[in-house]
């Protein structure tokens, strides 16, 4: 499909030490619009060099950064926060303009990434440390949290607001500084996010936002100066940056792909089941990582409820964002589209139902839009192509068995681990899938459990590689290092003598 040339397309800029920049690479990348392919921006792809400067200006800015009191960065914090919420519709609509996610899911995309910031605004208690009197005679310890250095984020193109608001704000209110590689699909979204920055007094260099692809995030992985790189994308490209950053020796945190079951149990209230079912999975044209992928119906009384199902995802449609009836938008480009239309190809001929098929799907008026229509696809098992990939679009497959504990070992066996969730009346089986099940994030009778800010957003198996998660508690731990301090302040001389033991005395 070809794209359609705009004349007021713009270069998007770099930032790097306070200035957003034109960058001299002869390179550019097209940002499209999914609903039309029309060209709305222009990419860099960053040279060495420019690479060098951004990483250089977090590197001076750190010096002095992490002297700032923390009550002084928390108040730039909190007037990014304030920034952000005035300029909430503003930046759903770029994110829509980008991504062709509906009005409403761009909104929910920008505000969940407001609710990392507004908890970031919390960082004087959040970074408190510890202290104990009298570990030993007259002697106290105490434990100092302290920013690293230069921390490092790169992103997917699926959430262009909260999941590089998940990172920045956060490391940088810890003391940090920061290099941005948002996803080179929509970087207009995070471009925006800079300004605000700017425009909260954040200092020059606190915040760098530069562009690309592989190359560049290698450079991130490779350059010494970078002390933490977090990672949020496709499991390939989260084993390579976990493997790459570690064996650089930063600390790395990498959230990567998923497959997430549903499982319902028999006493499960049926509409409920159906509503949820329907907006889990194709909800932003099933590119969420928590998006519910796979539904298992334990027991025989539940393939009763197929019809039901069926009739619920075939009442939904795709449509671009300015139509406020549309279920979802279209996937992000003619590539992906493509990807996931050979996907639901190879479900019947290895011997799955397709119920409702969404291949070849077309909206009224836009005939460019990478559509794919809601696809439910039954009588799937384990071995077939549709439940071994990542499918990352608005395909609901229908897994069927007869008990929980089978449901449990099935959920047990996929590689991937991010979120799953069960819908059941009974507070026993919720709590023995809650307590049995390796995966990160567990709802019941929640389709898609995305923790608030203050806990973590967490992951397993090969949905994440690294120990501490993104945001709340465990991110604060992830952007700083723990001093402990032991000191004793004498009335009285000490016994002479040297102590040849390690006890304190
Ligand atoms: P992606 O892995 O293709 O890209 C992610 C980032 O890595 C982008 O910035 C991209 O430029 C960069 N990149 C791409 N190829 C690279 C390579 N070979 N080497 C180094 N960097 C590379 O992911 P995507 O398609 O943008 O996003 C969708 C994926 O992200 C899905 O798999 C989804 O499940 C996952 N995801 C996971 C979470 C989570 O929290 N677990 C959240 C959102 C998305």
């Amino acid at each position: 499909m070809s794209t359609v040339r705009n004349e007021a397309a713009r270069n998007v800029p770099l930032l790097i030490n306070g200035e957003f920049v034109q960058s001299t690479t002869s390179d550019w990348i097209d940002v499209t619009n999914p609903v039309t392919q029309e060209v709305i921006g222009r990419a860099p792809v960053t040279t060495d060099a420019e690479m060098a400067r951004a990483v250089s200006a977090a590197e001076e800015t750190f010096v002095t950064w992490r002297h700032t009191p923390v009550q002084e960065r928390m108040r730039c914090l909190m007037r990014y926060q304030a920034l952000l919420k005035e300029h909430h519709d503003e930046l759903a609509e770029i994110l829509a303009s980008e991504t062709g996610k509906t009005m409403a899911d761009a909104k929910g995309d920008v505000w969940r990434g407001i609710e990392v910031v507004e908890h970031g605004c919390s960082m004087p208690t959040l970074m408190m440390g510890e202290t104990t009197e009298n570990v030993a005679r007259g002697i106290d310890t105490h434990s100092i949290v302290h920013p690293i250095g230069v921390c490092a984020g790169i992103t997917p193109f699926n959430f262009p607001a909260m999941i590089p608001l998940w990172m920045f704000p956060l490391a940088v209110a810890c003391g940090n500084t920061f290099v941005l590689k948002p996803s080179e699909q929509d970087p207009l979204t995070p471009t925006r996010l800079a300004e605000l920055w700017q425009e909260a007094g954040f200092p020059a260099g606190t915040l760098q936002v530069v562009h690309g692809r592989k190359p560049q995030v290698d450079y991130l992985l490779e350059d010494p100066a970078i002390k933490a790189v977090s990672f949020v994308g496709s499991v390939p490209v989260a084993t390579h940056v976990y493997r790459t950053g570690t064996h650089n020796l930063k600390r790395v945190q990498c959230m990567g792909g998923a497959k997430n079951h549903m499982v319902v149990m028999p006493d499960a209230n049926k509409e409920q089941v159906v509503n949820h079912l329907v907006g889990a999975s194709c909800g932003a044209a099933g590119q969420r990582c928590m998006a519910i992928s796979v539904a298992v119906l334990v027991g025989e009384e539940t393939r009763g409820w197929m019809d039901d199902i069926r009739k619920a995802v075939a009442s939904i449609r795709p449509g671009p964002p300015s139509d406020p009836d549309a279920a979802y938008g279209p996937l992000i480009s003619p590539a992906a589209k493509e990807r996931v239309e050979q996907l639901i190809g190879t479900a019947e001929p290895e011997g799955a139902k397709l119920l409702l098929d969404g291949r070849g799907h077309t909206v009224d008026g836009y005939p460019d839009g990478n559509w794919v229509g809601p696809t439910l696809i039954d009588d799937v098992t384990p071995e077939m192509t549709v439940y071994k990939e990542e499918i990352f679009g608005p395909a609901l497959l229908v897994m069927h068995v007869d008990s929980l504990e089978e449901a449990i070992a099935l959920v047990n066996t996929n590689p991937y681990g991010n979120g799953t969730s069960i819908f059941t009346r009974s507070g026993a089986a919720a709590r023995k899938y809650q307590h049995e099940t390796e995966v990160g994030q567990v709802g019941v009778n929640i389709p898609i459990p995305v923790p608030a800010p203050f806990f973590s957003f967490t992951g397993g198996k090969n949905s994440f590689f690294g120990d501490l998660h993104a945001y709340g508690k465990q991110a604060i731990r992830f952007y700083t290092e723990t001093r402990t301090v032991i000191s004793r302040w004498p009335e009285e001389d000490l016994p002479s003598g040297p102590n040849m033991t390690i006890s304190m005395r």
